[in-house]
């Protein structure tokens, strides 16, 4: 269960101040890969229909360039304004120039990740499960937030997360490497296969390729054996997401933050998700 040692004490508080700093530079990712997306195919089309891009389309535009800046007025964000949480509150939630409100899920997003790394590192202390796992929750947060927002789970996050879950457990990270690779395809392969049958039953489409891919990497994480489990919950919180966003029958519901909050629970929560199935299996005889 909860890993208790003498390192404890430091590395929450150390973990909760990492996750701020993390959470302000998911923020920058969350709002600026889905315009790199955009940016890319319109290029792309252009390049491919011979039509010549704009001037401003020209200009580098990645997550380090060009700098933060107020989307209202276009005033640089100054170091001293950048300060997690804090720049937040001494600013009163407004842009230092122009006074236009800055959006309250820019600190959100930087607690939530403050939130989670310290959970992490209370969970599993100073070990090399506890630097993997907060690999895995700054990749889980960006891309719940980039698919809530955009229906997009970009491939620049998904299949990186696949590739450092294999990489994880290959060297000794949560579970055997088989269990790893097994989880990937098996992840990629069953939503897939759902999504066929459902395709050929209703004619429609469910879900988006992003969904296989992003559980192909929680099975990289968390093992083969997890994986009727987590999407068992993932959809228990994705219809609950449902009926309290009151996302009307027929329209698209981003199926991406509950597979990653799901992910994320058995992360946490692995050793006594195990403890429990051992004890349902021995209490019912099998
Ligand atoms: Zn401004």
């Amino acid at each position: 269960m909860w890993t208790f040692d003498i390192y404890t004490p430091f590395i929450v508080p150390a973990a909760a101040l990492l996750g701020l700093l993390f959470g302000s530079f998911l923020n920058v990712v969350i709002h600026r890969i889905p315009i790199m997306m955009e940016r890319d195919w319109t290029l792309f089309a252009k390049e491919h229909l011979g039509l010549k891009p704009s001037a401003k389309e020209q200009q580098p535009f990645n997550l380090m360039k060009p700098d933060s800046h107020c989307p209202e007025c276009g005033e640089k964000i100054k170091a001293r304004h950048n300060i997690p949480v804090i720049s937040y509150l001494l600013l009163g939630g407004k842009c230092s120039l122009c006074r236009t409100h800055i959006s309250l899920r820019y600190p959100l997003v930087e607690l939530l990740t403050a939130a989670a790394f310290a959970v992490v590192a209370w969970q599993y202390g100073a070990s090399w499960i506890t630097l993997g796992g907060w690999v895995f929750t700054a990749f889980l947060i960006a891309l719940a937030f980039i698919d809530a927002d955009t229906h997009y789970l970009p491939d620049s996050l998904t299949l990186p997360l696949v590739w450092l879950g294999l990489l994880f457990n290959f060297a000794d990270g949560m579970v055997a490497l088989q269990s790893a690779v097994l989880g990937a395809v098996c992840g990629y392969a069953c939503l897939w296969l759902l999504c066929a049958a459902y395709r050929l039953l209703t004619g429609q489409t469910g879900m988006g390729n992003g969904d296989f891919k992003l559980l192909a990497a929680l099975g990289a994480w968390l093992g083969v054996g997890v994986l009727p489990v987590l999407v068992f919950a993932a959809s228990l919180i994705g219809i609950m997401g449902a009926v309290l966003t009151k996302t009307a029958k027929g329209q698209a519901f981003a199926f991406g933050p509950s597979l990653a909050l799901a992910g994320w629970i058995i992360f946490i929560a692995y050793e006594p998700l195990q403890q429990l199935t051992d004890w349902w299996l021995n209490a019912s005889g099998l």
